[in-house]
């Protein structure tokens, strides 16, 4: 391999992964030890983090071999050992949290508080929620003199990207076992190796409470080649994808040749409104409260949310104080070291993200935006002073018009724009300007008319003033940002097929 791998976690964990976690055991793949491996590369440019085997088609085909032969007797089995084996899970990734935190934090570049609290935790508690939720779930229902019976769809392929690994993966692959599925996941290449801890989990979950290893099968390569394998793949039932919108239409269109199910959670360019005090009125109340709130938004996770707010929307009155709050409030964001936990920015998480934000950085300034903070890091900002790494100071464009590329396209950077409304019909036909439909946000100290304003935005999941977020509260997308939803009882939905019994 190019790059030595030195980072500190790899004394106690293993990043140097041969092996694939196949019907309840680590097995090679199936093209041996000459089989070509994926180098995780460090976002902060020092070193490589680990390397995972670049697996086929025939691997796919093993992993999904084992699923199906674990399927009927996981949907077989009482909703009370699925249960334990979600609780296991839960309990399993907790205790090893520190783990799962230092692993995101060396793939992904989040620093470790984010990768810690939001990251890691997240996942668990999502595993948790689904073992709950089984506690009193209503899997049929009498409508008429009809029996209307929730089973498993079988067997899921889910496929992940690399914001936020873990918490994406938990959201599948807890839903779908919940149900009653087994599963096969492909997770990033770029983020892969706290799947391959999470296999550890289910290596010691599983037989603990008596359920089938094939439920969990994990295999790693291309998204062309093992994705698409896996979404062609005839013995596959449904698909649930996370990913580029781009690579979504990909994945419908292979999931179409077999009529699969296809969950897609996808892209967004999100909306966030401030209103003014009053229906068209000129005062905003704590502005600046309402403005650190948009960057906090934005910026978190180097702007790698995918529900993030990037379309600051503020009404004429107060604009010029907005953008002269925003400049402000972003110059406060250190850059630092993802190793160390705090409140800083880590860098955005591949090569190939780094050039794309700064082209739209680039494209912005082109297309006449007003560049009010931010742009590529210089070397004496950065954390190491040497500008090694891809680094990208939190970004303001002020002056954007909503047919702007930077306006338009998802960048997935620390890149905010802000635009200006006059009343609150423009800044609905603004929000709502846009190919995708995911989240969206309202600043309003009158709650009803934030409320109003929230049903008005066609996005999945809308946010009012600082709203938080829950585990059992389902999200997705309207729009191309999506297809189907995630968590809680509307994710558990999308893993099972509904039969009607009539006599
Ligand atoms: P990506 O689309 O490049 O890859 C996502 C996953 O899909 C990876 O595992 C990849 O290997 C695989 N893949 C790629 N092409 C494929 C194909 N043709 N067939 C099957 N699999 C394929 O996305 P990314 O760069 O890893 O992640 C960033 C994107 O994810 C952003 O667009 C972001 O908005 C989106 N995202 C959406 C949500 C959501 O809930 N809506 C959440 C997080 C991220």
């Amino acid at each position: 391999m190019g790059h030595p791998v030195t980072h500190s976690i790899r004394s106690r964990l293993d990043t140097e992964r041969r092996h694939f976690w196949i019907g309840g055991a680590w097995r090679p793949p199936v093209g041996g030890d000459d089989t070509p491996h994926t180098v995780v590369a460090d976002p902060t440019g020092r070193e490589a983090v680990g390397r995972v085997p670049r697996g086929t088609a025939r691997d796919a085909g093993e992993a999904v071999a084992a699923a199906r032969e674990a399927f009927p007797v996981w949907a077989a089995t009482d909703a009370g050992v699925r249960r334990e084996l979600l609780a296991a899970v839960a309990e399993g990734i907790s205790q090893r949290e520190a783990d799962f935190a230092a692993v995101i934090s060396a793939e992904m570049g989040a620093p470790l508080d984010n990768a810690l609290h939001t990251q890691t935790r997240l996942a668990a508690e999502v595993f948790q929620s689904y073992a709950d939720l089984l506690a009193d779930h209503a899997w049929e229902e009498r409508i008429g003199a009809s029996q209307i019976v929730r089973e498993p769809v079988g067997v899921v392929a889910a496929i992940t990207p690399w914001n936020y690994p873990l918490y994406l993966i938990a959201a599948k692959v807890a839903a779908a076992l919940a149900a009653g599925c087994a599963v096969v996941l492909k997770p990033s290449c770029d983020a892969p190796l706290n799947a391959f801890l999470l296999a550890e989990v289910f290596a010691e979950a599983c037989p603990a409470v008596g359920a089938p290893g094939g439920v969990f099968n994990l295999v790693t390569g291309p998204g062309k080649v093992v994705g698409e394998a896996l979404t062609s793949h005839p013995e596959v039932d449904a698909v649930s994808f996370t990913g580029s919108t781009e690579a979504g239409r990909s994945v419908a269109m292979s999931a179409a040749g077999t009529v699969k199910r296809v969950g897609l959670e996808l892209g967004g360019k999100s909306a966030r409104v401030i209103l003014a005090d009053e229906p068209d009125g000129t005062t905003v109340r704590d502005l600046d409260d309402a403005v650190r709130l948009a960057l906090s938004d934005a910026f978190y996770n180097s702007g790698q949310t995918c529900t993030a707010c990037t379309r600051v929307l503020v009404p004429d009155a107060v604009y010029d104080r907005a953008v002269a709050l925003a400049a402000e409030e972003a110059g406060r964001w250190e850059l630092g070291d993802p190793a160390l936990a705090g409140e800083h920015l880590g860098p955005v998480a591949t090569a190939r993200q780094y050039v794309g934000v700064l082209a739209h950085i680039e494209q912005g300034v082109a297309e006449g935006a007003r560049l009010v903070a931010g742009g590529k890091a210089p070397p004496e900002r950065t954390p190491d002073g040497l500008g090694a790494g891809h680094w990208i100071l939190p970004t303001v464009f002020a002056d954007v018009t909503n047919d702007m590329a930077v306006a338009r396209e998802e960048i997935f950077g620390p890149v905010v724009c802000f635009l200006r409304y006059r009343d609150e019909e423009e800044a609905a036909r603004i929000a709502n300007d846009s190919i995708y439909g995911l989240a969206g946000a309202v600043w309003c100290t009158d709650r009803l008319r934030a409320e109003r304003f929230a049903r008005r935005i066609r996005a999945g999941l809308v946010t009012v003033n600082s709203g938080r977020f829950s585990v059992l509260a389902p999200t997705g997308g309207y729009k191309q940002s999506g297809v189907g939803r995630e968590l809680g009882v509307h994710g558990l939905d999308e893993y099972t097929e509904t039969k009607t019994i009539q006599w």
